[in-house]
């Protein structure tokens, strides 16, 4: 059984859409894909429609911006109802940032003598709920300023460049309490990758689990092999359940491809099994996973 649990649509900075993503899924041969958006459940409708469509296994989730200790952390969330206040609440917060910090990129851009104006951003975006850099990027690619998205963030967009803005970002802990209390399970996303915890020491780890964190990212795209031995045996000495997945993002990023990573049955099976207990015990409507004939997981 192929499953991979994190991959963007164009409901935020990924290429294609929900239904272009769950096809090409399905295409991989995955059994089981999970769309993670950035702080939306936007394509999870027309991604369950499509899935039913393809007999593909769908898991709701999204990639929520979080921050420790000055870092930016991303949380993977499956299973959350997004209405639950806290959570929505969250979620708006975040939206609104990634929004308002779109002009003042774009001011910068103008003092390097590059002009984009907000719709060249929202024509790239195809008015995605989550404004990204990426899209800035994609803006800056139409231009002709640049190549592609990874010249764009090397020259440009990327942390401590020229028209880099910081966004806001909620506590991790935080977070992983909203997530809970809608019902879902949350799992850190490439914890020793960009958007990380750097390099969680098992105390660290230890302490999330407790809080309510259900699993880290360990076959990740930005962990080497020395990152995924070590990470897999904090998980196992912390119980924690260790994901693999792709990041897919389209041709939004190279070398993330469906299926590139992968999630082991057990280990998935566990987290949906949190997830069904975290659901119950929040007493919440929590969103379904979508049965594709493979798994016959309910
Ligand atoms: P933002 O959400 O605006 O903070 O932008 C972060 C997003 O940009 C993440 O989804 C990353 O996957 C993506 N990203 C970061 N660096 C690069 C890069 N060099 N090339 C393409 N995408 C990138
Ligand atoms: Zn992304
Ligand atoms: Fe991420
Ligand atoms: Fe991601």
């Amino acid at each position: 059984m192929r499953i991979d649990l994190h991959t963007h649509s164009r409901a935020s900075d990924g290429t294609d859409t929900p239904a272009e993503l769950v096809r090409a899924a399905a295409r991989s041969r995955l059994d089981v894909v999970a769309i993670t958006d950035h702080d939306t459940a936007d394509g999870w409708a027309e991604a369950a429609a499509t899935a039913v469509d393809v007999g593909i296994t769908l898991v709701p989730g999204m990639e929520i911006s979080t921050g420790l200790r000055g870092r930016s952390v991303h949380l993977l969330a499956y299973l959350p109802d997004p209405t639950s206040p806290a959570l929505a609440d969250e979620l708006n917060r975040v939206l609104a940032g990634r929004e308002s910090r779109v002009p003042e990129m774009l001011d910068r851009l103008r003092h390097l003598g590059i002009e984009i104006g907000a719709d060249d951003v929202r024509a790239a975006s195809h008015g995605a709920a989550a404004t990204g850099r990426p899209h800035i990027a994609d803006a800056l690619v139409t231009l002709g300023v640049v190549g592609d998205r990874t010249e764009a963030f090397d020259r440009f967009l990327g942390a401590g460049r020229a028209a880099y803005v910081n966004r806001y970002a909620a506590p991790l802990e935080v977070t992983i309490r909203a997530v809970t209390e809608a019902g879902g399970v949350s799992v850190i996303a490439h914890p020793w990758g960009r958007g990380g915890l750097g390099r969680p020491d098992e105390a660290t780890l230890a302490h999330l689990h407790d809080v309510g964190l259900a699993g880290i990212e360990v076959d990740h795209q930005d962990h080497d092999a020395a990152a995924r031995d070590q990470l897999r045996a904090m998980a196992r000495n912390v119980g924690l359940v260790a994901t693999g997945s792709s990041d897919y993002h389209g041709t939004g990023k190279i070398d993330h491809e469906l299926g590139c990573n992968t999630t082991a049955p057990d280990e998935y099976e566990r987290l949906m099994e949190l997830a069904r207990e975290a659901g119950v015990r929040s007493e919440r409507v929590t969103p379904l996973v979508t049965d594709g004939p493979a798994t016959g997981t309910a």
